[in-house]
Protein backbone atom coordinates (compact mmCIF):
# COMPACT_ATOMS: atom_id res chain seq x y z
CA UNK A 1 0.00 0.00 0.00
CA UNK A 2 1.34 3.49 -0.97
CA UNK A 3 1.37 6.52 1.85
CA UNK A 4 1.28 9.45 0.45
CA UNK A 5 -0.87 10.49 3.53
CA UNK A 6 0.87 12.81 6.33
CA UNK A 7 -1.65 12.61 8.89
CA UNK A 8 -4.44 10.84 10.89
CA UNK A 9 -6.81 13.02 10.03
CA UNK A 10 -9.57 11.79 7.01
CA UNK A 11 -7.86 10.60 3.88
CA UNK A 12 -9.29 11.32 0.84
CA UNK A 13 -8.16 10.36 -2.62
CA UNK A 14 -9.03 12.60 -6.01
CA UNK A 15 -9.09 10.21 -9.36
CA UNK A 16 -8.40 12.98 -12.17
CA UNK A 17 -5.83 16.26 -12.40
CA UNK A 18 -7.78 18.25 -14.50
CA UNK A 19 -9.46 21.42 -13.29
CA UNK A 20 -11.96 19.96 -11.78
CA UNK A 21 -9.65 17.68 -9.62
CA UNK A 22 -7.51 20.33 -8.58
CA UNK A 23 -10.25 22.69 -7.83
CA UNK A 24 -11.64 19.71 -5.19
CA UNK A 25 -7.99 19.45 -4.13
CA UNK A 26 -7.52 22.75 -3.57
CA UNK A 27 -10.59 23.37 -2.01
CA UNK A 28 -9.74 20.64 0.20
CA UNK A 29 -6.44 21.68 1.71
CA UNK A 30 -7.54 25.45 2.16
CA UNK A 31 -10.49 24.38 4.06
CA UNK A 32 -7.95 22.15 6.25
CA UNK A 33 -8.73 18.99 5.34
CA UNK A 34 -4.70 18.40 3.74
CA UNK A 35 -4.60 14.62 3.69
CA UNK A 36 -5.19 14.59 0.26
CA UNK A 37 -3.99 12.34 -2.27
CA UNK A 38 -4.27 13.20 -6.49
CA UNK A 39 -3.98 10.33 -8.22
CA UNK A 40 -3.25 11.35 -12.34
CA UNK A 41 -3.15 8.92 -14.91
CA UNK A 42 -0.90 11.24 -17.65
CA UNK A 43 2.05 12.34 -16.93
CA UNK A 44 1.08 16.12 -16.70
CA UNK A 45 -1.18 18.06 -14.52
CA UNK A 46 -4.05 19.83 -16.50
CA UNK A 47 -6.32 17.08 -18.40
CA UNK A 48 -8.28 19.13 -21.11
CA UNK A 49 -6.28 22.41 -20.88
CA UNK A 50 -2.92 21.43 -22.08
CA UNK A 51 -0.19 24.05 -22.56
CA UNK A 52 2.65 23.34 -25.01
CA UNK A 53 5.48 24.27 -26.69
CA UNK A 54 6.17 22.48 -30.35
CA UNK A 55 6.43 25.94 -32.17
CA UNK A 56 9.58 27.57 -30.11
CA UNK A 57 9.47 29.31 -27.60
CA UNK A 58 5.33 30.89 -27.38
CA UNK A 59 2.84 28.35 -25.89
CA UNK A 60 -0.06 26.44 -28.04
CA UNK A 61 -2.96 25.39 -25.49
CA UNK A 62 -3.74 22.06 -26.84
CA UNK A 63 -7.52 21.89 -25.09
CA UNK A 64 -9.02 24.65 -23.29
CA UNK A 65 -8.06 28.48 -24.54
CA UNK A 66 -10.45 30.88 -22.92
CA UNK A 67 -12.45 31.34 -20.12
CA UNK A 68 -15.19 32.19 -20.83
CA UNK A 69 -17.74 34.94 -19.17
CA UNK A 70 -16.26 37.02 -16.09
CA UNK A 71 -19.01 37.90 -13.75
CA UNK A 72 -19.40 35.20 -10.76
CA UNK A 73 -16.64 32.95 -12.99
CA UNK A 74 -13.63 31.46 -9.95
CA UNK A 75 -11.45 30.89 -12.47
CA UNK A 76 -11.97 34.41 -14.27
CA UNK A 77 -11.15 35.72 -10.63
CA UNK A 78 -8.58 33.62 -9.90
CA UNK A 79 -6.59 34.33 -13.21
CA UNK A 80 -7.11 38.22 -12.74
CA UNK A 81 -5.93 38.50 -9.26
CA UNK A 82 -2.59 36.54 -9.98
CA UNK A 83 -2.02 38.36 -13.20
CA UNK A 84 -1.86 36.21 -15.41
CA UNK A 85 -4.83 37.45 -18.04
CA UNK A 86 -3.77 38.64 -21.08
CA UNK A 87 -2.41 42.13 -21.31
CA UNK A 88 -4.59 45.01 -22.07
CA UNK A 89 -5.86 45.00 -25.72
CA UNK A 90 -4.72 41.53 -26.86
CA UNK A 91 -7.85 39.88 -28.17
CA UNK A 92 -7.76 36.25 -29.91
CA UNK A 93 -10.65 34.35 -31.31
CA UNK A 94 -11.64 31.42 -33.68
CA UNK A 95 -14.11 32.77 -36.36
CA UNK A 96 -16.98 32.65 -35.18
CA UNK A 97 -20.56 33.56 -36.91
CA UNK A 98 -21.61 37.26 -34.22
CA UNK A 99 -17.69 38.08 -35.34
CA UNK A 100 -17.42 37.74 -38.95
CA UNK A 101 -15.25 40.60 -40.15
CA UNK A 102 -13.63 41.97 -43.33
CA UNK A 103 -10.28 39.96 -42.23
CA UNK A 104 -12.17 36.89 -42.12
CA UNK A 105 -11.53 35.31 -45.68
CA UNK A 106 -14.03 32.51 -46.74
CA UNK A 107 -13.42 30.45 -49.82
CA UNK A 108 -15.53 27.94 -51.71
CA UNK A 109 -13.98 24.74 -52.97
CA UNK A 110 -13.60 26.16 -56.02
CA UNK A 111 -10.95 28.87 -54.18
CA UNK A 112 -13.39 31.73 -55.17
CA UNK A 113 -13.27 34.15 -52.19
CA UNK A 114 -16.85 35.17 -50.70
CA UNK A 115 -17.66 38.72 -50.29
CA UNK A 116 -17.61 39.92 -47.33
CA UNK A 117 -21.19 41.39 -47.26
CA UNK A 118 -22.59 37.91 -48.55
CA UNK A 119 -20.85 35.87 -45.57
CA UNK A 120 -21.99 39.19 -42.97
CA UNK A 121 -26.05 38.83 -43.45
CA UNK A 122 -26.21 34.97 -43.20
CA UNK A 123 -23.82 35.01 -39.94
CA UNK A 124 -25.34 37.73 -38.70
CA UNK A 125 -28.43 35.89 -39.24
CA UNK A 126 -27.12 33.13 -37.58
CA UNK A 127 -25.91 34.56 -34.50
CA UNK A 128 -29.49 36.33 -33.62
CA UNK A 129 -30.89 33.27 -34.18
CA UNK A 130 -28.87 31.27 -31.56
CA UNK A 131 -29.38 34.12 -29.14
CA UNK A 132 -33.29 34.01 -29.23
CA UNK A 133 -33.56 29.99 -29.04
CA UNK A 134 -31.46 30.60 -25.83
CA UNK A 135 -33.64 32.83 -24.54
CA UNK A 136 -37.08 30.64 -25.46
CA UNK A 137 -38.91 27.97 -24.09
CA UNK A 138 -40.34 25.70 -26.78
CA UNK A 139 -43.78 23.96 -26.23
CA UNK A 140 -44.01 20.19 -26.35
CA UNK A 141 -44.36 20.21 -29.95
CA UNK A 142 -41.02 21.14 -30.36
CA UNK A 143 -39.83 18.23 -27.81
CA UNK A 144 -37.95 15.85 -30.49
CA UNK A 145 -37.12 18.63 -32.70
CA UNK A 146 -33.15 18.80 -33.21
CA UNK A 147 -31.49 22.12 -33.34
CA UNK A 148 -30.18 21.55 -36.86
CA UNK A 149 -33.85 21.13 -38.10
CA UNK A 150 -34.83 24.11 -36.18
CA UNK A 151 -32.33 26.15 -37.56
CA UNK A 152 -32.82 25.18 -41.08
CA UNK A 153 -37.16 26.01 -40.74
CA UNK A 154 -35.76 29.33 -39.67
CA UNK A 155 -33.22 30.10 -42.73
CA UNK A 156 -36.34 28.89 -45.23
CA UNK A 157 -38.20 31.57 -44.04
CA UNK A 158 -36.08 34.32 -43.33
CA UNK A 159 -35.81 34.09 -47.27
CA UNK A 160 -32.20 34.03 -47.01
CA UNK A 161 -31.37 31.07 -48.37
CA UNK A 162 -29.61 30.48 -51.85
CA UNK A 163 -28.77 26.97 -52.83
CA UNK A 164 -25.21 27.25 -53.97
CA UNK A 165 -24.77 30.87 -52.74
CA UNK A 166 -25.45 32.11 -49.26
CA UNK A 167 -26.54 28.65 -48.23
CA UNK A 168 -22.71 27.87 -48.31
CA UNK A 169 -22.46 30.02 -45.28
CA UNK A 170 -25.07 28.80 -43.47
CA UNK A 171 -23.59 25.37 -43.32
CA UNK A 172 -20.43 26.79 -42.09
CA UNK A 173 -22.37 28.36 -39.45
CA UNK A 174 -23.38 25.29 -38.14
CA UNK A 175 -20.32 23.43 -38.41
CA UNK A 176 -19.36 26.27 -36.08
CA UNK A 177 -21.83 25.65 -33.84
CA UNK A 178 -21.20 22.14 -32.96
CA UNK A 179 -17.89 23.75 -31.77
CA UNK A 180 -19.22 25.69 -29.11
CA UNK A 181 -21.45 23.25 -28.24
CA UNK A 182 -19.30 20.89 -28.34
CA UNK A 183 -21.55 18.06 -30.12
CA UNK A 184 -21.08 15.71 -33.09
CA UNK A 185 -23.65 17.54 -34.87
CA UNK A 186 -26.48 19.69 -35.37
CA UNK A 187 -28.86 17.00 -36.00
CA UNK A 188 -28.12 15.27 -32.85
CA UNK A 189 -28.54 18.15 -30.58
CA UNK A 190 -31.43 18.64 -28.79
CA UNK A 191 -33.34 22.32 -29.25
CA UNK A 192 -34.91 22.32 -26.34
CA UNK A 193 -31.67 21.73 -24.33
CA UNK A 194 -29.24 25.11 -26.24
CA UNK A 195 -31.32 27.32 -23.20
CA UNK A 196 -30.24 25.60 -20.63
CA UNK A 197 -26.92 26.37 -21.23
CA UNK A 198 -25.52 29.36 -18.33
CA UNK A 199 -23.73 31.90 -19.96
CA UNK A 200 -21.97 33.84 -17.59
CA UNK A 201 -21.64 38.10 -18.03
CA UNK A 202 -18.82 39.80 -19.35
CA UNK A 203 -16.75 39.37 -21.96
CA UNK A 204 -17.05 35.37 -23.27
CA UNK A 205 -13.75 35.15 -24.74
CA UNK A 206 -11.18 35.82 -22.01
CA UNK A 207 -7.64 35.22 -23.53
CA UNK A 208 -5.05 34.33 -21.24
CA UNK A 209 -1.54 35.92 -20.98
CA UNK A 210 2.08 34.57 -22.26
CA UNK A 211 1.95 31.05 -20.38
CA UNK A 212 -1.39 30.39 -20.99
CA UNK A 213 -3.72 27.95 -18.84
CA UNK A 214 -0.34 26.09 -17.56
CA UNK A 215 0.01 28.89 -15.53
CA UNK A 216 -3.32 28.67 -13.86
CA UNK A 217 -2.72 24.74 -13.13
CA UNK A 218 0.68 25.89 -11.70
CA UNK A 219 -1.04 28.72 -9.04
CA UNK A 220 -3.96 25.87 -8.23
CA UNK A 221 -0.98 23.16 -7.80
CA UNK A 222 1.45 25.37 -5.76
CA UNK A 223 -1.03 25.64 -3.19
CA UNK A 224 -1.25 21.80 -2.59
CA UNK A 225 1.42 19.89 -0.65
CA UNK A 226 4.64 18.44 -2.54
CA UNK A 227 3.61 15.10 -1.94
CA UNK A 228 -0.33 15.26 -3.22
CA UNK A 229 -0.26 14.54 -6.51
CA UNK A 230 0.95 11.47 -7.75
CA UNK A 231 1.47 11.53 -12.09
CA UNK A 232 1.32 8.51 -14.16
CA UNK A 233 -1.19 6.70 -11.80
CA UNK A 234 -4.43 5.32 -13.52
CA UNK A 235 -6.54 4.25 -11.13
CA UNK A 236 -7.89 0.80 -12.59
CA UNK A 237 -10.67 0.37 -9.34
CA UNK A 238 -11.84 1.67 -6.46
CA UNK A 239 -13.24 -0.60 -3.95
CA UNK A 240 -15.44 1.35 -1.79
CA UNK A 241 -18.14 1.46 0.88
CA UNK A 242 -21.30 1.74 -1.24
CA UNK A 243 -23.51 4.04 0.02
CA UNK A 244 -26.89 4.70 1.81
CA UNK A 245 -28.29 6.74 -1.26
CA UNK A 246 -31.44 5.55 -3.18
CA UNK A 247 -30.45 5.71 -6.80
CA UNK A 248 -32.47 7.10 -9.75
CA UNK A 249 -34.79 3.95 -9.64
CA UNK A 250 -35.39 3.50 -5.65
CA UNK A 251 -33.49 0.42 -5.94
CA UNK A 252 -31.03 0.46 -2.80
CA UNK A 253 -26.91 0.18 -3.57
CA UNK A 254 -25.78 -2.97 -2.61
CA UNK A 255 -23.67 -3.47 0.66
CA UNK A 256 -20.62 -4.53 0.11
CA UNK A 257 -17.94 -3.11 2.27
CA UNK A 258 -14.03 -3.06 2.64
CA UNK A 259 -14.38 -2.79 6.17
CA UNK A 260 -15.17 0.26 8.55
CA UNK A 261 -18.44 2.25 8.26
CA UNK A 262 -21.35 0.57 6.86
CA UNK A 263 -24.69 3.10 5.99
CA UNK A 264 -27.67 0.35 5.92
CA UNK A 265 -31.26 0.58 5.86
CA UNK A 266 -32.90 -2.43 7.42
CA UNK A 267 -34.92 -4.80 4.78
CA UNK A 268 -37.80 -4.45 6.43
CA UNK A 269 -37.83 -0.68 5.09
CA UNK A 270 -39.44 -0.32 8.64
CA UNK A 271 -36.28 0.17 10.46
CA UNK A 272 -34.41 3.50 9.55
CA UNK A 273 -31.19 1.92 9.53
CA UNK A 274 -28.09 3.02 10.91
CA UNK A 275 -24.46 2.97 11.30
CA UNK A 276 -22.02 0.38 12.15
CA UNK A 277 -18.38 0.68 13.48
CA UNK A 278 -16.91 -3.21 13.05
CA UNK A 279 -13.39 -4.96 12.82
CA UNK A 280 -12.79 -8.00 11.09
CA UNK A 281 -14.31 -10.45 13.84
CA UNK A 282 -11.00 -11.96 14.04
CA UNK A 283 -7.50 -11.86 12.45
CA UNK A 284 -8.53 -14.76 10.44
CA UNK A 285 -11.99 -14.08 9.58
CA UNK A 286 -13.46 -16.84 10.33
CA UNK A 287 -16.65 -15.83 11.64
CA UNK A 288 -18.00 -13.83 15.22
CA UNK A 289 -20.28 -12.14 17.01
CA UNK A 290 -21.45 -8.82 16.45
CA UNK A 291 -23.33 -6.33 18.66
CA UNK A 292 -25.13 -3.75 17.47
CA UNK A 293 -27.39 -0.71 18.11
CA UNK A 294 -29.80 0.44 15.91
CA UNK A 295 -29.89 3.94 15.06
CA UNK A 296 -34.06 3.87 14.76
CA UNK A 297 -34.31 3.46 18.47
CA UNK A 298 -37.22 0.93 17.17
CA UNK A 299 -35.17 -1.63 17.09
CA UNK A 300 -33.34 -2.42 20.14
CA UNK A 301 -30.01 -4.01 19.31
CA UNK A 302 -29.25 -7.81 18.76
CA UNK A 303 -26.58 -9.77 17.72
CA UNK A 304 -25.23 -10.94 14.33
CA UNK A 305 -23.02 -13.38 13.67
CA UNK A 306 -20.64 -13.33 10.55
CA UNK A 307 -19.85 -16.62 9.12
CA UNK A 308 -16.59 -14.85 7.61
CA UNK A 309 -14.19 -17.48 5.24
CA UNK A 310 -10.85 -18.69 7.13
CA UNK A 311 -9.22 -16.71 4.52
CA UNK A 312 -7.90 -13.67 5.27
CA UNK A 313 -9.66 -10.82 3.49
CA UNK A 314 -12.05 -12.85 1.65
CA UNK A 315 -15.30 -11.02 2.84
CA UNK A 316 -18.58 -13.73 3.24
CA UNK A 317 -21.88 -13.14 4.32
CA UNK A 318 -23.43 -12.00 7.37
CA UNK A 319 -27.25 -13.36 8.42
CA UNK A 320 -28.80 -10.80 11.29
CA UNK A 321 -31.92 -10.99 13.49
CA UNK A 322 -33.33 -7.64 14.93
CA UNK A 323 -34.42 -8.36 17.98
CA UNK A 324 -37.80 -5.87 17.60
CA UNK A 325 -40.58 -6.98 15.43
CA UNK A 326 -40.20 -4.12 13.79
CA UNK A 327 -36.42 -4.80 12.29
CA UNK A 328 -36.81 -7.78 10.42
CA UNK A 329 -33.28 -8.56 9.88
CA UNK A 330 -31.64 -9.26 6.72
CA UNK A 331 -28.28 -10.22 4.86
CA UNK A 332 -25.06 -8.59 4.07
CA UNK A 333 -22.70 -9.32 1.62
CA UNK A 334 -19.05 -8.04 2.06
CA UNK A 335 -15.64 -8.07 0.83
CA UNK A 336 -14.02 -6.88 3.73
CA UNK A 337 -10.88 -6.57 5.18
CA UNK A 338 -10.08 -7.37 8.53
CA UNK A 339 -6.13 -5.81 8.07
CA UNK A 340 -5.71 -2.55 9.78
CA UNK A 341 -3.85 0.22 8.09
CA UNK A 342 -0.59 0.87 9.33
CA UNK A 343 -1.76 3.78 11.43
CA UNK A 344 -4.29 2.01 13.23
CA UNK A 345 -7.37 2.28 11.45
CA UNK A 346 -9.62 1.08 8.86
CA UNK A 347 -10.30 3.02 5.89
CA UNK A 348 -13.19 1.69 4.09
CA UNK A 349 -12.33 3.40 0.21
CA UNK A 350 -9.78 1.13 -1.69
CA UNK A 351 -8.29 2.97 -4.86
CA UNK A 352 -5.87 0.25 -6.85
CA UNK A 353 -4.31 1.67 -9.26
CA UNK A 354 -3.23 -0.10 -13.09
CA UNK A 355 0.45 -1.07 -11.67
CA UNK A 356 -1.24 -2.52 -7.95
CA UNK A 357 0.22 0.15 -5.78
CA UNK A 358 -3.26 0.82 -3.32
CA UNK A 359 -4.40 3.91 -1.27
CA UNK A 360 -6.59 3.19 1.52
CA UNK A 361 -9.04 6.50 2.44
CA UNK A 362 -11.88 7.59 3.83
CA UNK A 363 -13.45 9.12 1.06
CA UNK A 364 -12.59 9.65 -2.56
CA UNK A 365 -13.62 12.07 -5.34
CA UNK A 366 -13.71 10.97 -9.08
CA UNK A 367 -13.70 13.76 -11.44
CA UNK A 368 -12.80 11.20 -14.73
CA UNK A 369 -14.21 12.45 -17.75
CA UNK A 370 -17.91 11.63 -18.66
CA UNK A 371 -15.22 9.17 -22.22
CA UNK A 372 -13.63 7.45 -19.35
CA UNK A 373 -16.37 6.47 -16.95
CA UNK A 374 -18.43 4.84 -20.00
CA UNK A 375 -15.84 3.10 -21.20
CA UNK A 376 -14.25 2.14 -17.12
CA UNK A 377 -17.03 2.45 -14.98
CA UNK A 378 -18.20 -1.25 -15.39
CA UNK A 379 -14.82 -2.54 -13.89
CA UNK A 380 -13.88 0.99 -11.89
CA UNK A 381 -16.24 0.55 -9.39
CA UNK A 382 -16.58 -2.27 -6.84
CA UNK A 383 -19.85 -2.29 -5.80
CA UNK A 384 -20.74 -0.70 -9.05
CA UNK A 385 -22.46 2.96 -8.44
CA UNK A 386 -26.21 3.04 -7.83
CA UNK A 387 -28.47 2.39 -10.62
CA UNK A 388 -29.39 5.79 -11.33
CA UNK A 389 -25.67 6.93 -11.60
CA UNK A 390 -24.65 3.58 -14.16
CA UNK A 391 -27.72 4.62 -16.27
CA UNK A 392 -26.57 8.55 -16.69
CA UNK A 393 -23.50 7.40 -17.36
CA UNK A 394 -24.58 5.19 -19.85
CA UNK A 395 -27.44 7.46 -21.48
CA UNK A 396 -25.49 10.98 -21.22
CA UNK A 397 -23.29 11.66 -24.81
CA UNK A 398 -21.20 14.24 -25.36
CA UNK A 399 -19.51 15.41 -28.83
CA UNK A 400 -15.57 15.12 -29.72
CA UNK A 401 -13.90 18.46 -30.30
CA UNK A 402 -10.27 18.25 -31.76
CA UNK A 403 -8.05 21.00 -32.67
CA UNK A 404 -5.38 20.42 -35.52
CA UNK A 405 -2.66 22.85 -35.46
CA UNK A 406 -0.57 23.80 -38.70
CA UNK A 407 2.83 25.19 -38.83
CA UNK A 408 4.09 27.01 -42.37
CA UNK A 409 7.87 27.62 -42.93
CA UNK A 410 6.24 31.23 -43.74
CA UNK A 411 2.68 32.58 -44.04
CA UNK A 412 1.62 32.87 -47.39
CA UNK A 413 -1.98 34.45 -46.15
CA UNK A 414 -2.10 38.19 -46.66
CA UNK A 415 -0.82 40.57 -43.10
CA UNK A 416 -4.74 41.64 -42.74
CA UNK A 417 -5.78 38.01 -43.01
CA UNK A 418 -6.92 36.83 -39.56
CA UNK A 419 -8.06 33.21 -40.78
CA UNK A 420 -9.39 31.18 -43.23
CA UNK A 421 -12.87 29.90 -43.61
CA UNK A 422 -13.84 26.81 -45.70
CA UNK A 423 -17.12 26.69 -47.74
CA UNK A 424 -18.39 23.66 -49.48
CA UNK A 425 -20.54 22.35 -52.02
CA UNK A 426 -22.01 19.43 -50.13
CA UNK A 427 -20.74 20.78 -46.22
CA UNK A 428 -21.49 17.64 -43.51
CA UNK A 429 -23.78 19.52 -41.59
CA UNK A 430 -25.96 20.05 -44.56
CA UNK A 431 -29.47 17.96 -43.85
CA UNK A 432 -29.43 15.83 -46.66
CA UNK A 433 -25.67 14.96 -46.60
CA UNK A 434 -26.08 14.58 -42.93
CA UNK A 435 -28.53 11.67 -43.72
CA UNK A 436 -26.97 9.94 -46.39
CA UNK A 437 -23.69 9.80 -44.52
CA UNK A 438 -25.30 8.11 -41.35
CA UNK A 439 -27.07 5.68 -43.87
CA UNK A 440 -24.23 4.62 -46.10
CA UNK A 441 -21.65 5.11 -43.04
CA UNK A 442 -19.56 6.85 -45.97
CA UNK A 443 -18.30 10.20 -44.56
CA UNK A 444 -14.48 9.21 -43.77
CA UNK A 445 -13.12 9.77 -47.38
CA UNK A 446 -14.21 13.54 -46.74
CA UNK A 447 -13.63 14.27 -42.94
CA UNK A 448 -11.87 16.90 -43.63
CA UNK A 449 -14.95 18.95 -44.79
CA UNK A 450 -16.04 18.96 -40.97
CA UNK A 451 -12.99 21.37 -40.49
CA UNK A 452 -14.83 24.64 -39.54
CA UNK A 453 -11.37 26.80 -40.83
CA UNK A 454 -8.32 27.40 -40.07
CA UNK A 455 -7.25 30.72 -37.86
CA UNK A 456 -4.76 32.63 -37.08
CA UNK A 457 -2.66 31.44 -33.61
CA UNK A 458 -1.59 34.11 -31.14
CA UNK A 459 1.97 34.83 -30.61
CA UNK A 460 2.70 32.62 -33.72
CA UNK A 461 3.63 34.04 -37.17
CA UNK A 462 2.82 31.32 -39.25
CA UNK A 463 0.76 28.94 -37.52
CA UNK A 464 -3.00 28.15 -38.08
CA UNK A 465 -5.40 26.69 -35.55
CA UNK A 466 -8.49 24.45 -37.46
CA UNK A 467 -10.85 22.97 -35.12
CA UNK A 468 -12.84 19.38 -36.18
CA UNK A 469 -15.52 17.77 -34.50
CA UNK A 470 -17.81 14.86 -34.20
CA UNK A 471 -17.11 11.33 -35.90
CA UNK A 472 -14.90 12.96 -38.39
CA UNK A 473 -12.71 14.11 -35.79
CA UNK A 474 -12.76 10.54 -34.29
CA UNK A 475 -11.50 9.79 -37.62
CA UNK A 476 -9.12 12.33 -38.11
CA UNK A 477 -7.50 10.83 -34.77
CA UNK A 478 -7.03 7.61 -35.98
CA UNK A 479 -4.89 8.57 -39.03
CA UNK A 480 -0.92 9.42 -39.54
CA UNK A 481 -0.59 13.52 -38.92
CA UNK A 482 1.28 13.19 -42.11
CA UNK A 483 -1.25 12.26 -43.45
CA UNK A 484 -3.57 14.74 -41.83
CA UNK A 485 -1.13 17.39 -42.37
CA UNK A 486 -1.09 16.72 -46.35
CA UNK A 487 -4.52 16.55 -46.34
CA UNK A 488 -5.15 20.14 -45.11
CA UNK A 489 -2.99 21.70 -47.51
CA UNK A 490 -3.59 19.59 -50.77
C1 LIG B 1 -10.11 21.01 -27.83
C2 LIG B 1 -10.81 21.55 -26.60
C3 LIG B 1 -10.94 22.92 -26.43
C4 LIG B 1 -11.60 23.43 -25.31
N1 LIG B 1 -11.69 24.78 -25.15
C5 LIG B 1 -12.23 25.29 -24.02
C6 LIG B 1 -12.17 26.70 -23.76
O1 LIG B 1 -11.64 27.48 -24.55
N2 LIG B 1 -12.71 27.14 -22.59
C7 LIG B 1 -13.29 26.28 -21.68
O2 LIG B 1 -13.78 26.75 -20.65
N3 LIG B 1 -13.32 24.96 -21.91
C8 LIG B 1 -12.80 24.44 -23.03
N4 LIG B 1 -12.77 23.09 -23.23
C9 LIG B 1 -13.36 22.23 -22.21
C10 LIG B 1 -12.43 22.10 -21.01
O3 LIG B 1 -11.13 21.77 -21.44
C11 LIG B 1 -12.97 21.01 -20.08
O4 LIG B 1 -14.32 21.29 -19.75
C12 LIG B 1 -12.20 20.90 -18.77
O5 LIG B 1 -10.81 20.94 -18.98
C13 LIG B 1 -12.63 19.60 -18.09
O6 LIG B 1 -11.95 19.46 -16.84
P1 LIG B 1 -12.20 18.18 -15.94
O7 LIG B 1 -11.27 18.26 -14.79
O8 LIG B 1 -13.64 18.03 -15.68
O9 LIG B 1 -11.84 16.93 -16.87
P2 LIG B 1 -10.42 16.54 -17.47
O10 LIG B 1 -9.65 17.74 -17.84
O11 LIG B 1 -10.70 15.54 -18.54
O12 LIG B 1 -9.69 15.86 -16.24
C14 LIG B 1 -9.88 14.52 -15.88
C15 LIG B 1 -8.52 13.94 -15.54
O13 LIG B 1 -8.71 12.60 -15.12
C16 LIG B 1 -7.63 11.83 -15.61
N5 LIG B 1 -8.05 10.43 -15.63
C17 LIG B 1 -8.91 9.81 -16.47
N6 LIG B 1 -9.03 8.51 -16.14
C18 LIG B 1 -8.23 8.31 -15.07
C19 LIG B 1 -7.93 7.17 -14.28
N7 LIG B 1 -8.48 5.98 -14.51
N8 LIG B 1 -7.04 7.32 -13.26
C20 LIG B 1 -6.47 8.53 -12.99
N9 LIG B 1 -6.73 9.63 -13.72
C21 LIG B 1 -7.60 9.53 -14.74
C22 LIG B 1 -7.38 12.41 -16.99
O14 LIG B 1 -6.08 12.08 -17.47
C23 LIG B 1 -7.56 13.90 -16.73
O15 LIG B 1 -6.35 14.52 -16.38
C24 LIG B 1 -12.13 22.55 -24.34
C25 LIG B 1 -11.99 21.17 -24.51
C26 LIG B 1 -11.34 20.68 -25.62
C27 LIG B 1 -11.15 19.18 -25.77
Amino acid sequence: MASSFTSNEPRIVIVGAGFAGLAAATTLVKSGLKNVVILEAMDYVGGRTHTVRPFGANIIEMGATWIHGQTNNPLYQLAKSQGLLAEEGFHMTSCQPGMVSPEHYFFTEHGERLPKEEVQKVSAFFAALITRIMGQSFKADYSSWSLGDFLDQEFLASGLSEPGGVDLVFEWCKRIECVDEAVNSMYEFALSQLGLYTRLDGPFFNCLGPKGYQAIVDVLVETLPSTNLRLGKPVKCIQWAGSSEKDGNGAEPSKKDTGGTIQWTNSSGMDSGGTMQWEGSSQKDAGGTIQWTNSSGMDSGGTMQSAGSSEKDSGGTMQWAGSSKKGSGGTMQWEGSSEKDADGAHHPVRVVCDDGEEYHADHTIVTVSLGCLKERAQTMFKPLLPHGKMEAIARLGFGTVAKIFLEFEEPFWPEDCTGIQLLWEKGPEDKEVYNTHKEEDNWTSDWFKKIGGFDRVARHQSVLCGWITGLAAEHMETLPEAEIGETCVR
